[in-house]
């Protein structure tokens, strides 16, 4: 992409709303615009993000055996009498009338849209297991929208929803959620750390929250420090086999951590001293294996083997897709801007022409354009007649891993600049080798 024929609106000054680093630089990085309180539009760069996390979603929960669809976001009223939850769920539903009168809603969860589904097509265990899941806009009428996409209130989230014969294999299904959601914020570069959690309004024993540290975090948490050695990396996995599911769980969850809800000051005390923590976090998933709440409620039932008709056992799954944006940028950032991580960038490198309009500049910037293109790369060409601090500055603050400045005066040697925007070290070298480097 070449920046003048992009949209990225970047701002000067540093919004006065925004009380946290991350919205600030969301705004300032041109990358959302407010249309109501808790409501963004996603600028083009924004977007770019959002949609590489929802792709990695995607890929991690395919890769656990879980299958895409998608669910509307605008829900009849009926189907949540049924379960008991349109009266439970209070202030948060968004409610709305259709022009018959008829009570609709804008969905903040779908346990009852899947239920419905389910009992409408499924009536064998021979059918199970199965897990599905979408990745939608939500709407929760919170009541202190804030701190940018952290706390909208419409927001998009992953939520999937695992359908059993047994307690057991439901459990199986709940372990292969953490697993795969360890390897997903694993891949986005963060550390999201499963905490003991509670049920609320979803209900149910077996629930974790997946945090990922920060000081701008909403929850309270407790926890030992020897949690934040553990990492999933590069192992394989087969999400068939129970025992090594199981066995990541046992790994990632045994060692004290719980948010304040489920804290328990006396088994805290038993973690050694030097390890006890308390910090805040950003929750960016949970995990739920709620039983047979909703089937009874709804009669989604299955016939077993031994042709006894028994309701299913559930489990839901969300991944705050949006939410997530905040996370990361909250974790990774310096005075000047974004970090992002690679795996989520928006563009692969930048390219700063120092002198635009100079015959060899613009022609070294373009090859440079053309090699990485080829290769499968996207660069963000920053191509304006500007001075080299203003284009400096904009790629600092928008964060892309990588920059190759240009300039005549390197060029006369041969060389471009590749500088790395982590760790700030830059290095000359000739054009072809820095577009290798980044391969
Ligand atoms: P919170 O405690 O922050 O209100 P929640 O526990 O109500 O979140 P869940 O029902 O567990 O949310 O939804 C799954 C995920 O959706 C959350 O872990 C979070 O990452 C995300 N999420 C929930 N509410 C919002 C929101 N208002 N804005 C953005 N993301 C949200
Ligand atoms: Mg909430
Ligand atoms: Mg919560
Ligand atoms: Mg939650």
């Amino acid at each position: 992409m070449r920046l003048t024929r992009y949209f990225l609106p970047v701002l000067k000054e540093t919004p006065s709303e925004a009380q946290i680093v991350s919205h600030r630089l969301m705004l300032r990085a041109g990358m959302i615009k407010q249309a109501a309180a808790g409501i963004y539009s996603w600028l083009p760069l924004g977007f770019k993000v959002l949609r590489k996390l929802e792709d990695i979603v995607h890929e991690e929960q395919q890769r656990a055996g879980h299958i895409p669809m998608l669910m509307p976001t605008l829900q009849s009223a009926d189907l949540w009498r049924e379960s008991g939850r349109y009266d439970d769920y209070g202030e948060e539903m968004l409610r709305i009338k259709d022009r018959h009168g008829r009570d609709m809603l804008y969905g903040p969860t779908n346990e009852e849209l899947i239920t419905d589904i389910f009992r409408s097509h499924v009536g064998s265990y021979k059918d199970l297991p199965l897990t599905l899941y979408h990745v939608q806009w939500k709407f929760r009428d919170e009541i202190r929208p804030r701190f940018g996409v952290m706390r909208g209130r419409e927001f998009f989230m992953k939520d999937g929803y695992n359908f059993d014969l047994t307690k057991e294999a439901a459990l199986h299904a709940y372990n292969r959620h953490l697993v795969s959601y360890l390897r997903t914020y694993e891949r986005m570069g963060l550390q999201a750390i499963p905490m003991r959690a509670d049920g609320g309004p979803i209900g149910g024993d077996y629930t974790h929250e997946f945090l990922v540290l920060a000081e701008t975090g909403e929850s309270e948490v407790f926890y030992d420090s020897a949690v934040t050695d553990l990492s999933f990396g590069d192992r394989q996995i087969d999400y068939d086999d129970h025992a090594q599911c199981a066995a990541v769980l046992e790994e990632f969850t045994s060692k004290y951590a719980r948010t304040d809800e489920t804290h328990d000051e006396a088994l805290f005390n038993e973690v050694p001293e030097e390890r006890r923590r308390s910090a805040r976090g950003i929750e960016v998933g949970q995990i739920f294996y709620f039983g047979t709440k909703y089937s009874e409620a709804m009669g989604a039932t299955v016939q077993g083997p031994d042709g006894q008709v028994v309701p299913v056992h559930m489990g839901s799954h969300g991944i705050g897709v949006s939410r997530l944006l905040g996370a990361i940028i909250e974790a990774s950032h310096d005075e000047r801007g974004i970090i992002w991580p690679e795996g989520v960038t928006p563009f692969h490198v930048g390219i700063v022409n120092l002198k635009q309009g100079d015959a060899e500049a613009d022609a070294a910037c373009e090859a440079l354009y053309a090699s990485l293109t080829a290769l499968g790369l996207e660069p963000l060409y920053d191509d304006r007649d500007e001075r080299a601090g203003g284009k400096f500055a904009t790629m600092d603050l928008v964060g892309l891993p990588w920059r190759i400045t240009v300039g005549p005066r390197g060029l006369k040697n041969g060389v471009v600049e590749l500088t790395s925007r982590r760790s700030g070290e830059s290095e000359e070298l000739p054009p072809e080798e820095a577009v290798q480097r980044l391969v």
